[in-house]
């Protein structure tokens, strides 16, 4: 064992949650250790090309996401990785707005905001389990190149997006539907040389071709959305090519996993980021089959090029730029929490005096069949994220932030996006530092003075 080390709160994950999460807790005053595997913060944002944040709004045009989430969204404006106004909105209809972000200045504006905030940054560091005292989680064990060592922590905040720490330290969960299977997992990758322009104009002749307006609260037709969009810069998010992607399949140009393409728009001019390459039945947390989906995923890619080069006019030049170092993993553990988020509050939007951040994505689940179910919150509303979510049962002296807090399903397929982990993530750093100025644990804290505490700091409750 290399050595010991002892700080007030450890995040083990620097996804976008574990950003936040040790963001909040530096600046509430706790000495504060942020390690992930990786060089570099953003997790998914970043390792994983995702190219954008869902969503700032509830399909009124509210904003329901600010804080520290908005913090970075601001920054990355003035880096130049955000276009100037931040949010566009999303005539694919699935939110009522879409943040593009550029990887490369996320990985740097994440960066200096956690040392602006204190954090120290433990990187290409592999988190192997929690250490405990009784049913306590009191630090984690670390290897990297130093050799292995300890961190001892007084709250833990687990945001491996895995649940890595509250799992082995004994919290119950799920993994995936009742048959423990999980949504696909994608490899992203960028195209680049492509025209967008002459992109738009096939849309606007074809808007059957493409999903546009898809939430009912909209009540527009495809064809009225296709009349207004001006530029490429109107439709940042694209999906479709429904009768293409048949005929490629038809002929074996295409894999057999999904039924249309989706592409987002970028800050670099002619490159776009694509997701539409699809691994089913493969678990994000076993490493023979995540090695399987990794090498599936680069066979994809190509084809994928292929079928744009063919398919899509604009796309006849497009060549691949780069590809995710990281699996685009949707869905692996969901911890059995305090409390559950459950489809009905989103759809209902529901909102509760425990809530400590809001949501507004659609429910997004890709089955494992291949098959992508959306199911919509009503009257355009948000749902509250109550405390609980991250609360993992049987367990003290740990918070779970990110994607695998205590949700069923179709609530994680819209709670697992950007803008709403990013809320979990102050939450549940915020909460940490609250608990070790006060000297409670997660489960004892009051979560009125946690509310006003955020509300404070600027974040939607
Ligand atoms: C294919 C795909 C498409 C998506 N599309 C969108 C979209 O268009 N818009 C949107 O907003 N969201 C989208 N999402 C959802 C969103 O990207 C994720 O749900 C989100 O990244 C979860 O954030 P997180 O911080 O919980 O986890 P992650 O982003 O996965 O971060 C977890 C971090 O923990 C680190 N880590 C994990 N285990 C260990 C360990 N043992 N030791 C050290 N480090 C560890 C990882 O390296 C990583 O940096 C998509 C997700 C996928 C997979």
């Amino acid at each position: 064992m290399a050595g010991r080390e002892d700080v007030d709160v450890l995040v083990v994950g620097a996804g976008m949650a574990g950003v936040c999460a040790a963001i909040a807790a530096a600046r509430g005053g706790a000495e504060t250790v942020l390690t992930d595997r990786y060089t570099f913060l953003g997790g998914n944002a970043t390792a994983g090309l995702l190219g954008n944040f869902l969503t700032f709004h509830n399909m009124k045009g509210e904003q329901i996401c600010r804080g520290i989430p908005q913090e970075i969204v601001d920054e990355l404006i003035a880096g130049g990785g955000a276009f100037p106004e931040g949010h566009l909105p999303n005539a694919y209809g699935n939110a009522y707005t879409v943040t593009p972000v550029d990887a490369e200045t996320l990985k740097w504006v994440t960066q200096r905001l956690c040392l602006g905030a204190g954090v120290r940054l433990v990187l290409n560091t592999y988190t192997l389990g929690p250490l405990m005292h009784k049913d306590r989680v009191v630090g984690a064990r670390i290897a990297n190149k130093s050799g292995e060592s300890e961190i001892r922590a007084r709250v833990v905040i687990d945001a491996s997006g895995d649940a890595d720490i509250a799992v082995q330290a004994g919290a119950p969960f799920h993994h995936g539907d009742e048959q423990g299977k999980t949504m696909s997992i994608s490899l992203f990758f960028r195209l680049a040389g492509v025209d967008l322009e002459r992109h738009l104009r096939f849309i606007k002749a074809n808007p059957d071709q493409f999903m546009l307006g898809e939430d009912p609260y909209i009540g527009k037709t495809r064809q009225e959305i296709a009349a207004g969009l001006r530029t490429h810069k109107d439709y940042p998010l694209v999906t479709g090519y429904y009768d293409a992607v048949k005929q490629a399949q038809a002929r074996g140009e295409f894999h057999p996993n999904r039924q249309r393409v989706v592409f987002s728009i970028t800050t670099i001019p002619g490159v776009v980021t694509v997701n539409s390459t699809s691994m089913l039945g493969l678990s994000g947390v076993n490493n023979d089959e995540l090695t399987q989906a990794a090498i599936e995923g680069r066979e994809q890619i190509f084809k994928v090029r292929d079928f744009f080069r063919k398919y899509a006019p604009g796309f006849e030049e497009a060549y691949v730029l780069d590809s995710a170092t990281a699996m685009g993993v949707r869905e692996t553990r969901r911890i059995a929490g305090e409390e559950t988020l459950a489809t009905e509050d989103c759809v209902e939007g529901r909102k509760g005096s425990r809530d400590i951040g809001r949501g507004a994505y659609c429910l997004d689940v890709h089955q494992p069949s291949g098959v992508i179910e959306h199911k919509h919150i009503k009257g355009g509303e948000s749902y509250g994220i109550p405390y609980g979510v991250m609360l993992p049962k049987n367990v003290e002296g740990c918070l779970v932030a990110g994607r695998c807090v205590s949700s069923d399903r179709f609530a994680n397929g819209s709670v697992r996006n950007q803008a709403h982990i990013m809320a979990i993530g102050q939450a549940a750093g915020t909460a940490a530092a609250m608990c070790v100025e006060g000297g409670a644990c997660p489960r004892e804290l009051p979560v009125d003075r946690l509310r006003e505490r955020l509300w404070r700091d600027g974040a939607v409750v």
